[in-house]
C-alpha cells in the first residue's frame, strides 16, 4: 500500500510522515517512510544539484527532468521492492509535486509532467495522496527562519503551486484527502487516520 504526502513548504508533511509511520508499525506493519528528492545515492547528488544556489537558473524543462529521473531511480530502488515485499510505503512528496512545482508552478505544461512522470515511474500511482493544504503565507508565519525556498521564489510561485495541488485534488477525489494544514498538528494526524482506517489492508 502506497501513500503519498503532498503540498508546498511548510505544510508539515515531514512531521505527518513520522506520526503516521509510528501509527501504522504500531499495527505490525512494516513501514518504509521515504521522500523525494534525495532518497538512493543519485537522488541525493540530483537533490544538491536541484537545490544548490548555483541552479538557480537551470533551465525548466532540465529541472523537470532532473526531478523525474530522481523519481524513477526511487521507485525503481526504494518504493517498488518493498511493496512488492508488502510493506506500506509513505514518501514525503512524489509525482504531484512535479506536476505543481515544475508544471503549475514554472511555464511548463502540468500534463506534459504528469506524462513524463508516468514514464519516469512505469505508471506507479499512490493508493492514497494526502494534500496538506496551507496558504503560503500561514506556512512562512509557521517559522521564524522560512525554508530557503519561500524565500527564494517570489509568493505567485507559491500561490500557483497551491493551486496546481489543489487542482490535481479536485480532479481525483477517490485518491486524494485533502487536509487543512494550518491546523494543529494532532488534528491533521487525526483526519488522515480517519481516512487510512477505511482504507488500509490493517
Ligand atoms: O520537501 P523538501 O523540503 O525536501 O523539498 C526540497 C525542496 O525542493 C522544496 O523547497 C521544494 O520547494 C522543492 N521541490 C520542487 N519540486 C519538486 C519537489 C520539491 O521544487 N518536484
Ligand atoms: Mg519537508
Amino acid at each position: 500500500f502506497f501513500i503519498a504526502l503532498e503540498g508546498g513548504d511548510g505544510s508539515g508533511k515531514t512531521t505527518q510522515v513520522e506520526t503516521l509511520a509510528e501509527w501504522i508499525r504500531a499495527k505490525g506493519h512494516e513501514v518504509v517512510v521515504t521522500k523525494e528528492p534525495g532518497a538512493t545515492p543519485v537522488g541525493k547528488r540530483l537533490r544538491s544539484i536541484l537545490l544548490d544556489v548555483s541552479s538557480a537558473g537551470l533551465s525548466h524543462r532540465s529541472e523537470a527532468l532532473l526531478y523525474a529521473a530522481d523519481r524513477a531511480e526511487h521507485v525503481d530502488t526504494v518504493i517498488r521492492p518493498a511493496l512488492e515485499r508488502g510493506a506500506i510505503v509513505i514518501s514525503d512528496r512524489y509525482i504531484d509535486s512535479s506536476v505543481a512545482y515544475q508544471g503549475a508552478g514554472r511555464d511548463l505544461s502540468p500534463t506534459e509532467i504528469a506524462r513524463i512522470s508516468r514514464w519516469a515511474t512505469a505508471g506507479l500511482v499512490p493508493h492514497l495522496t494526502v494534500l496538506l493544504d496551507i496558504t503560503p503565507q500561514a506556512a512562512r508565519e509557521r517559522f521564524t527562519e522560512a525554508p530557503d525556498r519561500l524565500e527564494s521564489e517570489p509568493a505567485e510561485f507559491h500561490d500557483k503551486v497551491r493551486a496546481g495541488f489543489l487542482t490535481l485534488a479536485a480532479a481525483d477525489p477517490a485518491r486524494y484527502l485533502v487536509v487543512d494544514g494550518a491546523q494543529e498538528p494532532e488534528a491533521v494526524t487525526t483526519a488522515v487516520r480517519h481516512r487510512l482506517d477505511q482504507v488500509l489492508p490493517l
